[in-house]
């Protein structure tokens, strides 16, 4: 077999950790042939070719299996000037050139890392829980109106939208469901129940499903959070429910993510972005990249033993004492990377 990945390493520390993730694909799958192909993105391409994704790029990502993408972005480039390009840009072209309308956010605090989260770790023990985004439609992306005196932004959502993240939602669980509306006030959502209660009904009855109004899941995400096994929710909610999950771990530097299509190819990369502050310091935790590395083994290459096979070589490193600056300890990437290729 082999896998084709587009490498997308961006700007600031994605080139440094990108090759971490390289390093781990090519320990945990030796007898795989292998075919990566690095391609600029976000602001470096921006330096290159004056856009932050080109044509060239999007057509390879289009025809690869999956994409491992680092981070974009940082001060070089930002601007307030509507007429320049910015690394973002290449983001949000790379979602809809590839129709990526899922965004999928494992939260599962680390045992070796109880200690570093700002919640008490009897509240977080044993938490492991997805939160499934809907990608593509909402308040994020509906008709915009702007007077000087008057805005406003509007919220569409389709049945067939609801449908396919429901689904995506549904075979991700093992047991529950909880989806996350503002059905009491919002129409959208009345319409989101509906159809999320249809599709499970149909075709997922085995899966329990519980409805939660937004204001009471984000209470219940920092009281309970063990409650929950996969969230489903719209883009806006599930943009802010996200972070306020990711605080669960402690670190940025640990969560990766994933984003789906129906058919072709997902992105792969961490939460986190280019960490211009300590880029070319070589302190960048890179753990965050090689678990986005083991979602891509996993969602986009269906390679569940491997993509295990990496989570616990993390698991085991963190528990035999590696700590990366940002964990409060003083090994560099390099050495982290060392430290997970050992348990392979
Ligand atoms: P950031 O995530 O880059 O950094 C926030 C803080 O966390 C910094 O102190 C940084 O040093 C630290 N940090 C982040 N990742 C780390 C890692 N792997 N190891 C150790 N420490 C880490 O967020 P920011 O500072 O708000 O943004 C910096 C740039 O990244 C901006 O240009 C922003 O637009 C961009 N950004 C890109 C993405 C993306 O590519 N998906 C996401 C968020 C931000």
């Amino acid at each position: 077999m082999s896998p084709r990945v587009i490498l997308l390493p961006g700007d600031g520390i994605g080139p440094e950790i990108i090759p971490a993730a390289v390093a781990v694909l090519k320990a945990v799958g030796p007898e795989l042939q292998w075919e990566l192909e690095e391609h600029l993105f976000g602001g470096a391409s921006i330096d290159a070719h004056g856009t932050a994704l080109t044509d060239e790029t999007l057509q390879a990502c289009r025809a690869a299996d999956a994409i491992l993408l680092g981070a974009v972005g940082g001060p070089r480039w930002d601007t307030t000037d509507p007429a320049k390009p910015r690394p973002e840009q290449g983001l949000l072209a790379l979602r809809k050139g590839l129709g990526l309308f899922a965004n999928l956010r494992p939260v599962k605090p680390l045992s070796a890392l109880y200690d570093a989260s700002p919640l008490k770790r009897e509240l977080i023990e044993r938490t492991d829980l997805l939160v499934v985004r809907e990608l593509t439609g909402g308040i994020y992306f509906g008709e915009k109106t702007r007077t000087r005196d008057s805005a406003s932004d509007t919220c569409l959502y389709t049945r067939a939208e609801i449908e396919r993240i429901a689904r995506v939602a549904f075979g991700a669980a093992r047991s529950r469901v909880t989806s996350v509306d503002k059905a009491n006030v919002l129409e959208t959502s009345r319409l989101w129940r509906e159809v999320v209660r249809e599709v499970h009904g149909s075709e997922f009855p085995h899966i329990e499903l519980e409805h939660l109004l937004v204001d009471n899941a984000a209470m219940r995400l920092i009281a309970a959070p063990r409650h929950f096994e996969v969230i489903l929710t719209e883009n806006m909610f599930g943009d802010i429910l996200s972070d306020e999950a990711a605080m669960l771990t402690g670190s940025i530097g640990m969560l990766p993510s994933a984003s789906l299509s129906g058919e072709g190819p997902g992105v792969f990369e961490p939460v986190h972005g280019s960490a211009p502050d300590i880029a070319g310091t070589g302190a960048a935790n890179p753990l965050a990249m090689l678990l986005s590395a083991a979602m891509m083994l996993r969602h986009g290459l269906a390679m569940e033993a491997q993509a295990a096979a990496v989570e616990s070589a993390v698991d085991q490193a963190l528990a035999e004492g590696l700590r990366t600056p940002d964990l409060g300890g003083s090994a560099s990437t390099a050495e982290a990377t060392q430290a997970v290729l050992g348990h392979l």
